[in-house]
């Protein structure tokens, strides 16, 4: 049994942490909210009122947040995680953030003895549901090695893909693959919808050839039934196509439909729709297409 802080029980931490806890370990989760820790209390687990109390003890730090500002601040800020971890702790950070950012982070804790992975994940709501996430990991392969054990309990592929940032830079392509998925995806029923096509019967065969995908699976019948109930939020995956595009620049390198996909939720995003399912890109792209 090893004892977990699990910081950041939102959509995705807190189905992470009651898995983990129903695997056996002694898991003490924080959110700043306090009542979305109800859930992992009743699969087993712990409440603490404070990053600082819920990791004084723990062999693991696990976090879950949605962006580098607050992956910052719970690791670096005053009665964060650097300041109360014991030497020698293992800090997984589930969350997608900048891959300059988790390198730069990973160094500072180093400084500290204490050992930081970029650790994001893929495979959406229903993936943390089912325990079944890719987990993309960069880091030193020791560490990775040591908490493959509870990367197992919360996903089905885990994969080290290099040194600390990496698995963020991973996780930036996937974003960039989903994105342009689910516009692709919007735009065809708006194509089909034009032309008066039976939706369910087109999706139902386009899932079976070359243009089924678990966005397809996951997302297409959201957009048929314009259900947008989140799953990830627009306002998550506009700061996921910020992070890949500046990564891009950086690297010297073009993303030119990456480009104009981001604009497009960003356009999604203007028109309010942030706080739904990246399936409302649907509402965006059939606005342009005259489709309501
Ligand atoms: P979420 O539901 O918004 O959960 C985020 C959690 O972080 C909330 O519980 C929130 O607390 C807490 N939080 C936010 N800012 C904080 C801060 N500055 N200090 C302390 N706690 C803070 O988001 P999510 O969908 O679980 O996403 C979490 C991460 O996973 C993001 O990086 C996202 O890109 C990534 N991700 C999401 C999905 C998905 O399908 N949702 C899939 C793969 C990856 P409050 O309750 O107080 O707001």
């Amino acid at each position: 049994m090893t004892t977990i802080a699990f910081l950041g029980l939102g959509i995705m931490g807190s189905p992470m942490a009651c898995h983990l806890a129903a695997a056996g370990h002694d898991v003490v989760g924080y959110n700043r909210t306090p009542e979305k820790a109800a859930p992992l209390v009743s699969a087993g687990g712990r409440a603490a009122k404070s990053v600082t109390e819920a990791v004084r003890g723990a062999d693991v730090v696990a976090l879950m947040l949605p962006d580098s500002p607050d992956v910052s601040e719970v690791l670096t800020g005053e009665g964060g995680v650097f300041a109360t971890a014991a030497p020698g702790t293992l800090i997984v950070d589930f969350s997608t953030i900048r891959p300059d950012v988790a390198a730069k982070l990973a160094a500072q804790a180093e400084e500290k003895d204490l050992h930081l992975l970029d650790a994001p994940v893929s495979g959406g709501e229903a993936g943390a549901a089912d325990a079944t996430l890719s987990i993309m990991i960069g880091g030193a392969k020791e560490a990775v090695e040591a908490v493959r054990p509870l990367l197992d309990v919360v996903g089905k592929t885990v994969v080290h893909v290099g040194p600390a940032g990496a698995g963020q830079t991973v996780k930036a392509a996937n974003q960039l693959i989903v994105a342009g998925n689910i516009a692709l995806m919007a735009e065809a029923l708006v194509f089909l919808e034009a032309h008066g096509a039976d939706l369910p019967a087109a999706v139902e065969v386009l899932g079976g050839g070359l243009a089924g995908s678990a966005v397809l699976n996951q997302k297409a019948q959201k957009m048929l039934d314009r259900e947008f109930a989140p799953g990830f939020r627009i306002d998550l995956h506009h700061k996921d196509l910020g992070i890949v595009t500046a990564a891009a620049r950086e690297a010297g390198t073009a993303l030119p439909v990456g480009a104009l996909v981001a604009q497009l939720m960003t356009a999604a995003r203007s028109a309010g729709l942030g706080g739904l399912d990246h399936s409302a890109l649907y509402r965006t792209i059939a606005n342009l297409g005259g489709i309501s």
